[in-house]
């Protein structure tokens, strides 16, 4: 037991002391996390999808080192560096042409912030001032700074007790949960009532993540983006979990080639070593908004922008549509029959991500403290159970990892 900790540091979600005890990680390595003691787990998370090319890598360690050795970090304001110009080109060349202009953050809330600030000045500078509100729909997540909760589904907890200082948006029914006619003639409805007060529109492409796992057909993002334009709303897309290979292709949007006007990254930004993310955008929009007040003190810190680099690199250089194709065959192959149990309501692939929904909330000190056991590191939260693994997990791991989620799902 780790009683400090306990005692003096809040953990993501969790109350102090903690509730759910947390383990000591010594170090890490490939996909395996070195617990104290020495017991040895695969990440099943890569540290919220976010470590895709495992820990302690040879070449993202260099790449940090590399630039220790020149500077860890210079204010952005006034001054620029290589890494940040390296990492743009980089970005630029990987994400769809009309995106032109980056602008780096240190979180992916943050980048959702800016997207969102970059939004109200493009229409007040448009004379446009009324479109102050955002529409998405519900079970989403962007992240938990109070823009970006205003937008996460209201009926997530957040909302409740912030109310009073949330600004409230429109949020429209899934089409993860409905019918996508359904859900577009929901949009059509709203953007139809209020396109004078809406700004834009934020989703995540194709997944909606930490807000509840659930997969959509890509057909709604084209649709949603051709309603968006017909009544002057413009589009933010939220990469931040499914950008570098996630979902199988590279950025979940290219499951539509839907062009949206502002596109969000971050965790697997730097394959899981630094914290950085990134808003991109176009010359309308850039030349829109004119100067942002914006500007966080470790803006495109060189350490991040250069191990970013070299793990886009790293992806693009190994055959990585095919080690997703591959642990998605797997995952399918191990977890849809889970289907038939009775304690699960669904299971749920999409490239490097496996989900079962159950029919009631888990114990999650328990199965955690069980997955250990059988060797895996999962976080189980709600009804899910879930895993995103690194992208260098062997076949062997892999099934270590649905196995683990098999023999808790049999205990159920
Ligand atoms: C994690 C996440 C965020 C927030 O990113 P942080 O780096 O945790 O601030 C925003 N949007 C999506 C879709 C995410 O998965």
């Amino acid at each position: 037991m780790n009683t400090f900790d306990n005692q003096h540091i809040w953990h993501p979600y969790a109350k102090i002391p903690n509730e759910v005890p947390t383990y000591l990680v010594e170090s890490a390595k490939g996909v395996y996390l070195t617990l104290e003691g020495g017991k040895r787990v695969i990440d099943g998370m890569s540290s919220w999808w976010s470590a895709i090319h495992g820990y302690n890598h040879p070449v993202l360690n260099k790449a940090i080192e590399t630039q220790l050795g020149k500077m860890s970090h210079v204010m952005f304001g006034g001054l620029t560096h290589q890494p940040a110009i390296d990492l743009t080109k980089t970005l630029l060349k990987i994400t769809p042409d009309h995106l032109t202009k980056v602008f780096f953050t240190d979180s992916g809330s943050v980048s959702v912030e800016v997207a969102l600030k970059m939004v109200l000045q493009y229409w007040h500078n448009k004379h446009q001032a009324n479109k102050q509100k955002f529409i998405t729909i519900r079970g989403g997540y962007h992240g938990d700074t109070f823009g970006a909760m205003s937008v996460c589904d209201p009926d997530n907890g957040m909302h409740h007790l912030f109310s009073g200082v949330l600004p409230q948006h429109f949020f429209v029914k899934s089409p993860s949960i409905v019918s996508m006619n359904e859900a577009l003639s929901d949009l059509e409805v709203v953007l139809k009532q209020n396109a004078n007060s809406i700004a834009a529109m934020i989703l995540e492409p194709v997944i909606q993540n930490a807000g509840g796992m659930r997969i959509y057909s890509p057909q709604y993002l084209l649709k949603a983006k051709a309603l968006c334009e017909q009544y002057h709303v413009l589009f933010i897309l939220d990469e931040i979990a499914t950008g570098f290979g996630r979902t199988g292709r590279l950025f979940a949007l290219e499951y539509a080639n839907v062009k949206p006007d502002i596109l969000c990254l971050g965790k697997a930004l730097t394959g899981g070593y630094m914290t950085l993310a990134v808003t991109l955008t176009t010359d309308d929009v850039s030349n829109a908004v004119g100067t942002l007040m914006h500007g966080p003190t470790f803006m495109a810190n060189p350490l991040a922008c250069a191990v970013a680099k070299a793990s886009i690199e790293l992806l693009l250089n190994c055959p990585w549509q095919n080690n997703i194709a591959n642990i998605e065959k797997i995952l399918s192959a191990e977890l849809l029959p889970l289907q038939k149990h009775t304690q699960v309501k669904d299971v749920r692939v999409l490239g490097a991500i496996g989900i079962i929904e159950l029919t009631h909330e888990v114990d999650t000190q328990t199965i955690q403290k069980y997955l250990i056991e059988l060797g895996v590191w999962l976080r189980p939260y709600g009804k899910l159970l879930y895993t995103m693994p690194p992208f260098i997990v062997t076949d062997g791991e892999l099934l270590t990892i649905t196995n683990a989620i098999k023999t808790i799902a049999s205990r159920l």
